[in-house]
């Protein structure tokens, strides 16, 4: 049996969104339409409307039994945010109505002292805003009406992520606008698109309240690998446990309901990995279902018996988690721009394009690096199970054969200029690589988009996306400033296709970018090698950096300094909670475990003893445990004074002695403790294995 039919999922998809057909069937024509132009052009809402939304979208989310309503923010947690009001208003003495006013829609007033605002502000003057984002449907989720809203101070600093990525779309919309316009098209808007590939973990219930260091870090801190890992490859593409598959369709539905268009489920490399596509949509869109997906993963794994994983590395030797993001530009009449074209004209606007990204990527690779920096991606990025920290880029054979050629036009006779003229000549058609993926590339091309590889599974993609975006606008900005000026558009655009893939090529690499051999090879090439955390948020305020951000109207140079401080704050505080968590777990549950199994084995050889017989096993396993405790103690001793002489100086100092530091006493601490770990008994150690936690049934 069909059970989409009998489901009937176009029937419920998006019947808890306040989307474009309930608007229509809801509101007058005129605030429809009013409505609409501000959401296609990203003109300002007129406020008398927001009224007649507003309570058109009470009178709805009533209907569905909603009685909250909340401004729904990314603040820079990484988390979502929201703070519930009811429609209540009292009348009389003893009654209620359900109201919802046009202010309420467009403008909420959270306490900003709580949200990290990396010293923008003193917190005694910690007002901050909320405002609508007309252009993310308002949504229900456990009865209360959400509205996207974007979060700002009430001197107009931005303390959100959702901010510069609605900027950000507005620039690089403004830029590729102006070079359409020189291929002859008028369009109103160009939006990025973007489908975010989210991987994750499901493991039991039970286990996971076991784990003190799951708990509180989302990743273990200790535990010896099993007999058996990921070698056999038999769990990619796998076929899915019963109660895994139970989930998936219920997490299915319950996105759908969100008009998040998941389509596909499938198992990864690792035991209990997973991964949910989605069709692409508009990157703010986009954004925000991602973050709705994270929540209701969770949500749906806990009524299965499962706690949802969304760490970047939850374990140590098993691959990691991450979010691909899939990126391409669309005009608003629904042309990919990064699709190769059939026809020469359409190949130079395409070829102009694709010269736009790479030059982007090359220029700016530490945003790029930086979009995705974070202590638990620092253990994956470079790890050989995600692409390495140096930032490239895959293109394909192909492809790279016709930059090459274009690249080396002037240099040859007039029979290869030919490829050069790329207003007039044809390209051979460029095959979308489907089976032949370079999965070890950071940034690839796939036939009609971008994959960028790098950001974490726990990540909010507004981050990956502003800057992504930004960096393109600025290519483009470039070149329509170029194009514009030009008198002899196909000679310039020759010219300047020619000397941008020359001057960026660097950034291409179609190897295999795991290899040690590609990490010489990028430093030749003088690629940037950002290994940690640190070592690429120093950069977020580079002046070539904070330039950009700031010519394109994205954020000021105080905000970026605030941004590079929250990150680099966020990465010290993890590291602190992991020490303090391995601590916890050393001294209240490894060491008495310990300590309980070797006075066992002891007591062994000394009652074996009294009766004459020698227990020669339990004196070496009582010898060689004595012995790995000694060592554990030494390390719990050292990771302690590691943490108690944390610098009190400035926080890149700090990061940087929590990197150098903290983390070597934090491995050492792990290497003994998961020695003994493999010397005690299963049913004397105290928290559930790697064994147990990965292969359940
Ligand atoms: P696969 O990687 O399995 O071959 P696809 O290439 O079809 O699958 O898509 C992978 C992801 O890329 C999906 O989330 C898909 O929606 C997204 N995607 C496809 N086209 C675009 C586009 N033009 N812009 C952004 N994302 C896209
Ligand atoms: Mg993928």
């Amino acid at each position: 049996m069909d059970s989409c039919e009998t489901k009937r999922v176009p029937e419920y998809f998006g019947s808890m969104v306040f989307n474009e057909s309930v608007m229509k069937e809801r509101l007058p024509k005129e605030t429809y339409k009013a409505l609409k132009r501000t959401i296609e052009e990203g003109t300002a809402l007129d406020p008398a409307i927001a009224g007649v939304v507003a309570n058109a979208m009470k009178d709805w989310a009533l209907s569905k039994g909603a009685t909250h309503f909340t401004h729904w923010f990314q603040p820079m947690t990484g988390v979502t945010a929201e703070k519930h009001d009811s429609f209540i208003t009292p009348v009389d003495h003893d009654s209620v109505i359900m109201e919802f006013s046009g202010k309420e829609l467009i403008k909420g007033e959270p306490d900003a002292s709580s949200f990290p605002s990396g010293g923008l502000r003193a917190t005694f003057e910690a007002r901050g805003y909320t405002a609508w984002d007309p252009t993310s449907y308002a949504f229900i989720k456990d009865n209360t009406l959400c509205i996207p809203t974007a979060f700002c101070s009430y001197t107009g600093e931005i303390l959100d992520k959702k901010t510069p990525l609605l900027r950000s779309m507005d620039a690089i919309s403004k830029q590729a606008c102006r070079v359409l316009k020189l291929f002859g098209k008028n369009c109103r808007r160009v939006n990025t698109t973007v489908g975010a590939e989210q991987e994750y973990f499901l493991i039991n219930k039970a286990d996971y309240a076991k784990r003190r260091d799951l708990i509180f870090t989302g990743r273990t801190l200790f535990g010896a690998m099993p007999p058996k890992g990921q070698e056999m490859e038999d769990h990619y593409f796998g076929s899915i446990r019963p109660r895994v598959k139970a989930f998936m369709e219920e997490l299915d539905d319950e996105l759908w309901k969100l008009g998040i268009t998941s389509k596909t489920e499938h198992n990864e490399v690792a035991p209990c990995q997973h991964e949910m596509a989605p069709i692409f949509e508009t990157t703010n869109v986009a954004t925000d279902h991602n973050q709705l997906t994270m929540e209701v993963m969770k949500r749906v794994a806990d009524k299965h018996g499962f706690v949802c994983l969304l760490h970047e590395k939850p374990f140590a030797g098993i691959n990691g988690s991450g979010k691909h993001n899939n990126w391409s530009l669309s005009t608003d009449r629904g042309e990919n721009l990064l699709e190769p074209g059939s026809t020469p004209h359409s190949n130079a606007q395409f070829i102009l394009f694709l010269t736009a990204v790479i030059k982007a990527v090359d220029e700016y690779q530490d945003l790029l690096r930086i979009s995705s920096a974070s202590a638990g991606n620092d253990h994956r990025l470079g790890a050989s199970e995600a692409p390495p920290a140096v930032v490239s880029m895959f293109v394909g054979d192909e492809l790279e054969a016709i930059l090459d050629s274009l690249v080396r036009g002037i240099d040859y006779t007039d029979v290869e200029k030919t490829m050069m003229n790329i207003g007039v000549s044809a390209l051979p058609p460029i095959p979308k690589d489907t089976t032949d993926r370079n999965r070890t590339s950071p940034f690839a091309f796939t036939g009609n988009k971008f994959e960028f590889r790098m950001p974490g599974s726990s990540f909010n993609i507004a981050c990956t996306n502003f800057i992504l975006n930004t960096a393109v606008a600025e290519s483009l900005r470039q070149f329509a400033d170029e194009l514009e000026a030009a008198t002899n558009f196909d000679t310039a655009l020759a010219g300047l296709v020619q000397r941008e893939l020359k001057n960026h090529r660097q950034i291409i690499f179609n190897g295999n970018g795991y290899s040690d051999e590609w990490q010489e090879a990028a430093a030749q090439r003088g690629l940037m090698n950002l290994k940690t955390t640190p070592d690429a948020l120093m950069h977020y305020t580079d002046d070539k950096n904070v330039k950009l951000l700031a010519r394109h109207g994205i954020c000021t140079a105080t905000e970026v300094q605030s941004r590079e401080e929250i990150l680099l704050e966020e990465y010290c505080k993890t590291l602190h909670i992991e020490v303090l968590t391995m601590l916890e777990m050393i001294a209240r549950e490894i060491m008495p475990a310990c300590i309980a199994y070797s006075s066992k084995v002891a007591s062994s050889v000394a009652t074996k003893a009294s009766i004459g017989i020698s227990a020669q096993a339990e004196k070496l396993l009582a010898a060689d445990l004595t012995a790995w405790m000694d060592n554990l103690a030494s390390c719990q001793a050292a990771l302690q004074d590691a943490v108690e002489a944390v610098p009190q100086s400035d926080v890149l100092t700090q990061a940087g002695y929590y990197r150098d530091t903290v983390l070597p006493a934090m491995d050492a601490a792990r290497a003994a403790a998961d020695k003994l770990e493999t010397m005690v008994g299963e049913a004397d150690w105290p928290f559930p294995t790697y064994g147990k936690m990965l292969f359940y049934v």
